[in-house]
């Protein structure tokens, strides 16, 4: 299923731990509607380096979303111990051992956590998704990711290696909460 072209450019950025880190809260993000649509779930792989035709029937769309809200309890996780336990959790009861493929010699090796490369979508979503987010979480010792701290938004994000924590997922978010602050602590004439 999941497969990428040996001629792209980016040939191993693209399947860089902090590349797929990222894929993972664009689908959580995309996923995360009451009726996502399998066309922008589509977009959002192929706009993270998916090559190929993505054909999602909605029992693969069912098995994603279930996989994104028990994503979800990662960048929930208030702390780094929070989130290393939520992995731990999907670690031990929704991924497989640790291989290593290079697709029949179409990418770099590099590490899977699901059964074979020919997983179902939601199998290789999750597991790709753990893989990523714990080496992050190892590397950085931080959350790999965080909620939006908007009220209104209900994105995840992955966060910035080093420096002040981010607390919006985009500059949109930052913006308004922005403003509604501003406005808040103004007194009402
Ligand atoms: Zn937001």
């Amino acid at each position: 299923m999941p497969s990428a072209a040996a001629t792209d450019d980016g040939w191993s950025t693209r399947h860089s731990v902090l590349a797929v880190a990222r894929r993972t809260a664009a689908l959580v993000n995309v996923l995360a509607g009451d009726r996502p649509d399998p066309a922008d779930i589509a977009d959002v792989l192929r706009a993270h380096g998916e090559a190929g035709p993505i054909e999602l029937t909605p029992r693969d769309v069912a098995g994603m979303r279930t996989a994104a809200a028990l994503l979800r309890d990662v960048f929930a996780a208030e702390d780094v111990d929070g989130a290393a336990l939520a992995l731990n959790r999907l670690l031990a009861d929704g991924t497989g051992p640790l291989r290593l493929t290079a697709h029949g010699g179409g990418t770099p090796w590099h590490p899977h956590l699901d059964r074979d490369d020919d997983a179902a979508w939601n199998e290789w979503f999750l597991a790709s998704s753990c893989m990523a987010l714990t080496v992050v979480l190892w590397d950085r010792q931080r959350p790999p990711g965080r909620l939006c701290s908007s009220p209104s938004c209900r994105n995840v994000f992955i966060t910035q290696g080093s420096g002040p924590e981010r607390r919006y997922c985009c500059r949109r978010c930052a913006t308004r909460e922005r403003v509604a602050a501003h406005r808040r602590s103004r007194p009402s004439a």
